[in-house]
């Protein structure tokens, strides 16, 4: 009995520890990203709203639609979108030399008075995806009118990408027409086909690379505001700091064929669906780690205890943390690498067993795993079944993560903060985005634009109804003058 006692007792103390140390932590918890002081912030350069917004509609207009097959894009429009901004922009023209590569990418130079500093490099991409077939009369407004309307900007591409390209021009055109002369050079990378190959990005970086030219930083597309976050309600701004590797998997299957009618018990078809459900079925740990998890402390920061006190105690709740995020795809796919069997392929025909049919499995590589790890573990799961296993097309591995803590983050993230009113988190693409092929180049790469909006304005850029408010396009255009400005002026 004494035991008993004992142990009972040893127990409640150790449960008193840990509650303590939970309770301490809780309390003096502070989230690590801006650990450094950002520099002194340059005011905004004032931009016209209105005549920012006519201009994102005439961009709008210019059907620049990256196809699934490249062949049925219209390079006209690429050609008709680069005269205009040539002739709507002309201070911003004067101000910077202009190149074009791999056929339509822009790259745009504004020299520094210095050039011993690296330059930073802000980008765009020019075109958009295409309007899904069938869903055209669900447009309130034509998708390339590019009307305004009701303080919005309406029409494929307003919020992805040409919004932001278009407010980079205004950044430019604006302190360029006042004067401004920038210290560090400047560049902007306007990609031509991001929705597609990207091969106009890629060739960017490697120009980039040829002349050793090592920006600063890189900003991009990838991460925005939203007026209220799935875990606190409150608003926050996720400034990207990374995002996922992509890679395609292919699993063939092999077998004699023959006629459906006389089947042996094992046929290819057989064989391929048992490999691809244990692929399927041995997915990538969940762990509370890395941007995504930095997203949720974050977001966290601005929460009840209950919320505080898992994030600051992590050490103790990360599984559980882990869990909760891994039961909704979208923030599962931040913790982990995720597996999608998307394409199979067997018999030409009903009656046929097939000689050979195989599934294309597509990944998003985590940052803490290597496309040579996908194979070890695909090969892992399917040992014993007669089947062969080769990457469709060549990995691109997740990028590097950039630092969330130095001042040039502390910075950018405080010009974010200024612009959205919420506070900015680091955070992981489990998209893509152009800025992928600058990792080789740039140690720093940030994914965000500083559109404040509702959760569900999200779900129409690649939709419908695609919009962007006259009051964004502002935003986001005084936000490029200061972050010009600050960290090149
Ligand atoms: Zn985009």
């Amino acid at each position: 009995m004494k035991v008993v006692r004992n142990v009972a007792l040893i127990a409640g103390a150790s449960l008193l520890t840990l509650a303590a140390v939970v309770a301490v932590r809780t309390m003096t918890w502070k989230p690590e990203a801006g650990a450094e002081k950002p520099a002194a912030l340059a005011a905004a350069t004032p931009v016209d709203a209105a005549r920012a917004a006519a201009h994102l509609g005439e961009a709008i207009r210019f059907q620049t639609v990256s196809n699934q097959d490249v062949a049925a894009n219209r390079w006209e429009e690429w050609d008709r979108l680069h005269a205009w901004m040539q002739a709507t922009y002309p201070a911003a023209h004067a101000a910077m030399t202009r190149e074009v590569v791999d056929g339509r990418t822009l790259i745009y130079a504004w020299p520094g008075s210095d050039p011993k500093l690296p330059p930073i490099v802000l980008m765009a991409h020019q075109d958009v995806v295409p309007v899904t077939p069938g869903t055209e009369k669900d447009w309130v407004r034509p998708p390339f009118s590019g009307e305004i309307a009701e303080g919005y900007v309406w029409g494929r591409g307003a919020f992805d990408d040409k919004g932001s390209l278009v407010a980079l021009m205004e950044a430019a055109d604006a302190l360029a027409g006042r004067g401004f002369k920038p210290r560090r050079t400047v560049y902007f990378v306007f990609g031509h086909n991001e929705e597609t190959l990207g091969t106009g990005a890629a060739t960017a970086a490697k120009w980039f690379a040829d002349r050793k030219i090592r920006p600063e930083f890189v900003l991009d597309e990838g991460g925005v505001a939203v007026t209220s976050n799935a875990l606190t309600g409150e608003p926050v701004a996720v400034m990207s700091t990374a995002e996922k590797g992509y890679a395609t998997l292919r699993v063939t299957a092999s077998a004699e064929g023959g006629h459906s009618s006389a089947p042996p018990k094992e046929t290819a078809v057989v064989t391929l669906a048992r490999a691809v459900d244990r692929i399927a079925g041995d997915p990538f740990p969940l762990k509370f780690e890395g941007p995504g998890a930095q997203t949720v402390r974050g977001m966290a920061d601005g929460g009840g205890w209950p919320m505080r006190m898992l994030v600051a105690n992590d050490w103790l709740f990360g599984p559980l943390l882990a869990r909760k995020m891994g039961e909704t795809p979208e923030l599962a796919a931040m913790l982990h690498t995720t597996v999608a069997p998307t394409m199979l392929e067997g018999a030409p025909k009903e009656n046929v067993l097939p000689q050979r049919a195989s599934a294309l499995i597509n990944y998003r590589l985590h940052p803490r795993d290597k496309a040579e790890d996908v194979m070890v573990r695909a090969r892992r799961a399917v040992r014993g079944l007669p089947v062969e296993l080769s990457w469709e097309g060549t990995p691109v591995e997740a990028s590097p993560v950039s630092s969330s803590s130095d001042a040039t983050w502390s910075t950018l993230a405080a010009l974010a903060t200024e612009a959205t009113g919420a506070p900015t988190v680091p955070g992981i693409v489990i998209g893509a985005t152009d800025s992928r092929w600058f990792g080789p180049v740039a140690e720093r790469v940030y994914r965000f634009a500083p559109f404040l909006v509702p959760f569900e304005e999200l779900s129409r850029f690649h939709g419908t109804n695609e919009r962007v408010s006259v009051e964004n396009l502002d935003r986001a255009a005084e936000f490029y003058t200061r972050v010009i400005a600050t960290t090149a002026g």
